[in-house]
Formats: C-alpha cells, sequence, structure tokens
C-alpha cells in the first residue's frame, strides 16, 4: 500500500482482517493524509475546515462512539443586510420552523422546492437519482425551482464551502449524493480532531504495518522503490493523493484541484447559542465562518470559542478579519488570530459527466485508489478503498495468504 489517507487504509483494513500480510508505506508523519490535524497552543486544529458527515455510506466501517463526536445543528445561518437568520431542516429541526418559514431566502413555493429537492436527494434509491439527467449544479437547483434568493444567499455560499468552487459548476449528480449525506446524516467533528478518522483505522492495521516517514518513489505491480529501499510485493495499491497518482502511475488521470484557506481565530466566548454554520455574504471573500467549539467544546483548551473561516481564493487575515466580525456580530479587536492554513489540493472537482466509479484494478497486480477514483470526500476516499480491497482480494484469492 503507497499512501496512509482514508483510501489506503479502508483498503489495509479489508486485507488486514482477510489475513493478508499488508504494509502501509506513508511519506508523512502522521496517518490521515488529508484529515490532518495539530494542537496551536491547546486548540484542536484541523488542517482546514473538514467535518465528517455520519450520512455516508462508509461511515459503516467506522466506530462512531469512539471518535467522541461532536455535532453542527443541521442548517446555517445567512446574514441578509447584517441581521442573522437561521435556516434549518424543519424535519430534524422543529424549532426553526418558523425562522426558516420566515428567512429571507425566498417565497413559500420556493421554500416547498428545496424541501421537496432534500427529500428527494435524501429518499429517492441512489440509482434513480443517478438515473436522472445530469446537468451542473447550479442549473439542477434552478431546475429544482428553489429560486434565485435561496441560490445566491444559502445553496450559493453553502455548497461553495463543500465543493471548494463557487460557480456550482460540479456535477449535479454529485450534488445529489452529497445532499443525500446531509439529508441523511449530521455533521460532526471527532473530540481529537479530524485526523482521529485515520487514526482509528490505523489502529486496526496495527502500528508493525503501518510505516510513516516513508516516501514512494516508483510503483509496479511487482513492487515499490522508496526511500528507504525496494519492497516487493504480490500485489501493489497506490493511494495517494491525485497529483502524486499521476506521477507514479502514468494511466492515471487526475482532475483539477481545488483550494481552501482557512484563518482560525479566538473569542472571548461564543456569540451563538448553538452550533450552525454562518454563510458567507455575496460579494464578501469568506464562504462561511464557524465556531468549532460550538460544536465540539474538546477544539478548545478552556472554554474560549475557536472560529474557523473559510475563503476559496488564498486571503490574509487582515483581508478577512472585519468580514469575521461582522458574520458572528462581534468587534474585531475580539479576535485574537490564531493561525491561517492554505491546502492547495484539497480535493479533486468533480465536474460533469460524473465518473465515480473509475477503474482501480489497473492490471498486473496494480491498483489505483483514492477519492480521485469516487467522489471528492471521505466517502469517496473510503468507498474506493473497500472497491480496492475487493479486487485486491479477487486476485489474490481470499484465503491463502498474499503480501500487499
Ligand atoms: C481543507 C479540506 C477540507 C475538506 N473538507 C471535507 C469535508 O468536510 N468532508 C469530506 O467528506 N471531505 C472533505 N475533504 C476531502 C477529504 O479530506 C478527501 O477527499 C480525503 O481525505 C481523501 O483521502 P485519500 O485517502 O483519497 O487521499 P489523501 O488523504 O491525500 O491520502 C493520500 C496519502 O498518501 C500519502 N502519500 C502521497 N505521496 C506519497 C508517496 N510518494 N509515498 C508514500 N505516501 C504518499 C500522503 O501523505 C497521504 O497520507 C476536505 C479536504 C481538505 C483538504
Amino acid at each position: 500500500m503507497v499512501g496512509a489517507g482514508l483510501a489506503g487504509l479502508s483498503v489495509a483494513t479489508r486485507l488486514a482482517a482477510a489475513g493478508v500480510d499488508v504494509h502501509v508505506l506513508e511519506a508523512a508523519a502522521h496517518v490521515g493524509g488529508r484529515l490532518a490535524t495539530e494542537r496551536v497552543d491547546g486548540f484542536v486544529v484541523d488542517r482546514g475546515f473538514q467535518v465528517f458527515n455520519t450520512g455516508y455510506p462508509r461511515a459503516a466501517d467506522l466506530d462512531l462512539p469512539a471518535l467522541d463526536l461532536g455535532y453542527f445543528v443541521p442548517g446555517a445561518v445567512v446574514r441578509v443586510d447584517g441581521a442573522a437568520h437561521r435556516v434549518a431542516d424543519p424535519r430534524r429541526r422543529p424549532g426553526a420552523a418558523l425562522d426558516t418559514l420566515r428567512a429571507p431566502i425566498g417565497s413559500l413555493p420556493q421554500k416547498a422546492a428545496i424541501a421537496a429537492f432534500s427529500a428527494r436527494a435524501g429518499y429517492w434509491p441512489v440509482r434513480r437519482l443517478l438515473g436522472a439527467r445530469e446537468t451542473s449544479a447550479a442549473e439542477h437547483l434552478r431546475q429544482a425551482g428553489v429560486g434565485t434568493a435561496a441560490l445566491e444567499r444559502f445553496f450559493g455560499p453553502f455548497l461553495a464551502g463543500v465543493l471548494l468552487e463557487d460557480r456550482l459548476e460540479t456535477s449535479s449528480r454529485y450534488l445529489d449524493l452529497l445532499w443525500r449525506s446531509f439529508a441523511r446524516g449530521a455533521t460532526g467533528l471527532p473530540a481529537a480532531g479530524i485526523q482521529a478518522i485515520g487514526e482509528q483505522l490505523a489502529r486496526r492495521v496495527g502500528s508493525d504495518r503501518v510505516h510513516t516517514g516513508v516516501r514512494v518513489e516508483a510503483a509496479t505491480g511487482d513492487g515499490v522503490t522508496s526511500d528507504a529501499g525496494p519492497v516487493r510485493a504480490d500485489a501493489v495499491v497506490v493511494a495517494t493523493d491525485p497529483g502524486t497518482a499521476t506521477g507514479l502511475v502514468p494511466a492515471v488521470e487526475a482532475s483539477a484541484p481545488r483550494q481552501v484557506t482557512t484563518h482560525y481565530h479566538v473569542l472571548p466566548s461564543s456569540p451563538w447559542t448553538e452550533p450552525l454554520i454562518v454563510l458567507g455574504t455575496p460579494g464578501g471573500r469568506l464562504v462561511n465562518s464557524v465556531v468549532l467549539s460550538d460544536a465540539q467544546p474538546a477544539y478548545s483548551p478552556d472554554g474560549r470559542a475557536l472560529v474557523a473561516s473559510n475563503s476559496l481564493a488564498p486571503t490574509r487575515e487582515a483581508d478577512v478579519r472585519d468580514e469575521v466580525a461582522r458574520l458572528h456580530d462581534v468587534a474585531a479587536a475580539d479576535l485574537a488570530h490564531l493561525t491561517t492554513v492554505t491546502v492547495t489540493g484539497a480535493q479533486p472537482a468533480a465536474l460533469p459527466p460524473l465518473r465515480h466509479l473509475r477503474p482501480v484494478d489497473l492490471g498486473g497486480g496494480l491498483y489505483v485508489c483514492g477519492d480521485h477514483r469516487d467522489t471528492p470526500s471521505i466517502q469517496g476516499a473510503m468507498a474506493s478503498g473497500r472497491r480496492t480491497a475487493a479486487a485486491v482480494l479477487r486476485a489474490l484469492r481470499p484465503g491463502t495468504a498474499g503480501a500487499a
């Protein structure tokens, strides 16, 4: 295995459970790949704002109670002319139904169209969703009748923060799959940070089988060359980020990478009474800003509020400080800057046509997996890992020992 991100670890857990002599070579000093966390002045700081969604089908592969997730309220705060409006899923947040009905994101029929859109994504069979005519996410929402106000004030900034693009040019099919997860699950943060997800999987593989600090320089179906020397194997799985995968395996093509900049600030206390994401406003630099410690109190060492604010284009803290203050209705002077992170290869684009089941078995004992084979998400990475493990096990003949 090359790479201990969620894709590689998802393969390795399955191969290890099947009795295969599997070893994972990971270039970084930590496991979990793009799900990375560090401590800054006692705060839990993820490498870019990211959340885990329990509606992902592959959530079934994790021990969720052990992650001790802290949850966001499903929905968002929309700011219009300075005033904050709660928009929440009335099925799951009946107390917010009146606020949602009053929120300036369109007429009642348009709000009914939003509810119908969510119900369709949440409860149609996946096969039927994927069988619908494909277009862009923006066109899909327009055709659903959600209206311009909801597009500009709610869907636009909400989806920009997830898809890491604000033209909503992403495939409507990916939007349907994503919205399905939001409609069915809850988003949360592990108490120890987002990296805890990868660490949980790595523990299942076994510390003697996951080798961090080892960079693979070349890979074939017979083995790899690494900076620690050559390794022979009956099967080799390249489970790196898309850019590295295209370098190691020329047959692999990857979509353009999306990027995001996250600014972390500390406030003396949270200005909110519940954990909700605050959406950026049209014309602003930020797509959203969120008090992480409202959802997951363990992110703060002492009860102060940890705020993450995201822009798609690289921004400097000084460029966004006033906007962060406006979104939370606090004084800019109260915001203490903790750190800023820009991730250039955050996730691959998912433009139409969505190719979410790209081949993982390249033949001759060489396999490739990662979010670039499925969808650009935790779900996509883990689903590609599952498909790849099945392909490797078929080739190595389950029940007999083999090395991977
Ligand atoms: C800022 C940000 C926000 C995100 N937000 C969300 C979100 O909210 N929800 C969501 O579902 N998804 C989100 N994602 C996407 C999600 O994190 C990724 O889709 C997923 O983690 C990809 O996993 P992977 O295993 O395919 O790749 P990676 O995590 O990139 O793992 C690849 C591994 O390979 C290693 N590697 C690379 N080259 C080599 C080499 N030569 N030798 C050995 N090892 C190598 C890397 O170090 C890495 O550990 C976000 C991503 C980012 C960066």
